[in-house]
């Protein structure tokens, strides 16, 4: 999540706070460095311009005291500014019963999957009863991937042959069988354009929904703000909604969108599964991005993975092998990628050397299959993978023989490191989440 972002200004707070003394010299360079981080990962000017500013009228009247170097002032007051500028969260009103949520965005944004990721958000975590609604009619791809996905977590799907009838016949529906919110999936276009936003503005006089939320992919930069702007002057948006928040590449939009349109974001978009919808938190998204990790959104992760207690791995070290490595592998994955959980602990995006020693997804899965391509007599017991065995788990996964060794090599440099006599006195595994 905006990692590119996350490094140069860690990096910048690292100068900062070298700073042993604020003068307008020091001043003016800090609202230089931040001008152009900001210009660089493709922020809005004015948002630009705005941070800029707020920065500098506080830097420039800051009374100094002798507890707190101005290094740290420094970096608290941009901290404190980056989230200003995120603004507050925004909310789905929930005044009217049932109450009308209509998706907006273009095609490709994620409007499909997080109409059923907010479905199963309120039904799950707000014990609200949700109806999904298909009404993008132009295309049967969509109305199938939102039907699909209402099966996978079991929510009432409707739809009909326009639009409107749509909205009409859910509206009817939801009244009689007592459904608190009504989430329309809107027709969605490759780009803004004028046959799009009509259709969207007559929905709008004839439904008045309580909620237009806009989607948008935040991997778009400067386009998302475009974009955003489009809607905004056409139906009244009551919030947004960030996705594919989980990229790496650039994630200004976040802070562009709120100074641009004044739409508060209420979620992000934090991977392709249903569960990976996050509130928003403008707290919690600066200090992931300054490297003060997110200890609670790491506890929701573990929470909302389910826990399959039968395979819990046994807590002495000596029993543990290749079973019980996978069955964890599988677990931890649940919540998400390695390196971003990682991130989420205060201060682990600062330990380059840990980042690199960190397997990605790739390795991920070439680590599994080499252990799927063992017997299960291997895996408990992989002592006895001779030279041709491996050359077989090696072509039979798709890896090397060098990997399958490193993988047998670390194995083995486990098992050593916890048999070793002081390491062996009392240990424990600790209580992990996975089971
Ligand atoms: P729509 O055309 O706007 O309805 O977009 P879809 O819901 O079909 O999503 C387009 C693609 O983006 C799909 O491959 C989704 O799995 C993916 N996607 C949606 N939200 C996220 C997200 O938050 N993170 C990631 N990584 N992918 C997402």
């Amino acid at each position: 999540m905006l990692s590119d972002f996350s490094e140069k200004i860690q990096s910048l707070f690292k100068k900062f706070r070298g700073y042993g003394k604020l003068t307008e010299k020091e001043i003016g360079e800090i609202c230089r460095d931040i001008r152009l981080l900001f210009l660089e990962s493709d922020i809005a000017l004015s948002a630009t311009k705005k941070i800029v500013e707020e920065i500098k009228n506080r830097l420039s009247t800051l009374e100094f005291t002798t507890e707190t170097s101005p290094g740290t002032l420094v970096s608290n007051i941009v901290r404190e500014e980056l989230i200003n500028l995120l603004g507050k969260p925004g909310n789905i009103d929930f005044s009217e019963k049932p109450t009308l949520v209509m998706m907006v965005g273009i095609q490709g944004s994620g409007k499909t999957t997080t109409s059923a990721k907010i479905a199963n958000y309120f039904a799950t975590k707000e014990n609200k009863k949700p109806l999904l609604v298909g009404a993008d009619v132009r295309r049967p791809a969509a109305q199938l991937q939102l039907e699909k996905l209402s099966q996978q977590i079991k929510i009432p799907f409707f739809t009909d042959k326009d639009p409107f009838l749509a909205c009409e016949g859910a509206l009817n529906l939801a009244r009689s069988k007592g459904y608190d919110l009504i989430i329309v999936d809107t027709a969605g276009r490759t780009h803004v354009d004028e046959e799009l936003l009509d259709e969207l503005k007559t929905l709008n006089e004839r439904f008045q929904p309580k909620n237009n939320i806009l989607v948008i992919d935040s991997m778009m930069g400067q386009e998302a703000t475009k974009v955003a702007k489009a809607f905004f002057n056409t139906i009244p948006l009551t919030g947004a909604i960030l996705t594919k928040f989980d990229g790496d590449a650039r994630g200004g939009a976040a802070f562009s969108l709120r100074e641009v349109t004044g739409v508060p974001l209420i979620f992000l978009g934090v991977g392709e599964k249903i569960q990976n919808l996050e509130k928003f938190d403008p707290v919690r998204v600066v200090n992931r991005i300054v490297g003060m990790g997110d200890i609670e959104g790491l506890i929701e992760r573990v929470s909302d993975i389910k826990i399959d207690t039968s395979k819990k791995p046994p807590e002495e070290i000596e029993k543990w092998n290749f079973d019980t490595f996978l069955e964890s592998m599988r677990q931890i994955r649940k919540m998400g990628p390695l390196e971003e959980l990682l991130s989420m602990i205060p201060g682990f995006s600062n330990i380059k050397q840990m980042k690199n020693m960190i397997p990605d997804e790739k390795q991920m899965k070439r680590i599994e299959a080499v252990m799927l391509s063992m017997t299960p007599k291997e895996r408990k017991k992989p002592e006895i993978i001779d030279a041709s065995r491996k050359r077989r788990i090696a072509k039979g996964s798709g890896t090397s023989i060098q990997e399958v060794n490193q993988l047998l090599k670390q194995y083995e440099m486990f098992k050593k490191m916890f048999k070793s006599k002081n390491l062996k006195k009392g240990i424990k595994l600790p209580n992990f989440p996975i089971g």
